[in-house]
């Protein structure tokens, strides 16, 4: 899912504004990086990033796409997700949002819900510490990977006559 040119740019520039507040360089080399991350909402995984910046810049290297992502995180110009059994990824939307993970093909998908932005804490939870941000995670099967309705609906049928094919 492509960002438009006009929501990178807003990104771009308040990326940018944060950068040098916090007293870091920005290099041609951070900006590409940040770019790539804010450039879809697919949440790009360290290996994807590093291949779409080498071809702009082929000097960059995985560990310098490594390095400033983790410093991306630490300043919250980044946030990370690691969906279940799929390789850390990064996120370009540090406001309040939840996802959708596919079981199948890992994609992650953002959504929004005041409710869940507000969700109060459990004695259970803080318990055990201090609760600092709230994510809910959904999984199931992607509108991609789910069969579509009239393709359930054949395969049901196609089930039934499954079984009485079993006659000879
Ligand atoms: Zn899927
Ligand atoms: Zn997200």
């Amino acid at each position: 899912m492509k960002r438009t040119p006009g929501e990178i740019s807003k990104m771009t520039e308040r990326f940018e504004g944060a950068i040098r507040r916090a007293g870091i360089k920005l290099t041609p080399q951070r900006i590409a990086i940040y770019r790539e991350v804010a450039r879809t909402a697919d949440h790009p995984d360290i290996e994807t990033v590093f291949r779409n910046v080498r071809r702009k810049l082929p000097s960059v290297s995985l560990d310098t796409v490594y390095r400033t992502l983790g410093l991306f995180a630490d300043l919250g110009l980044v946030m990370t997700v690691r969906p279940l059994g799929y390789r850390l990824r990064f996120d370009a939307n540090t406001s309040p949002h939840h996802h959708f993970v596919c079981t199948r093909c890992g994609a992650t998908l953002d959504f929004e819900y005041r409710e869940f932005d507000t969700l109060r804490i459990p004695a259970a939870a803080s318990a055990l510490g201090r609760v600092e941000s709230r994510h809910v995670e959904f999984r199931g099967l992607c509108a991609s990977c789910a069969p579509g309705p009239a393709r359930s609906k054949g395969k049901s049928a196609k089930r039934t006559n499954g079984t009485r094919s079993h006659r000879p």
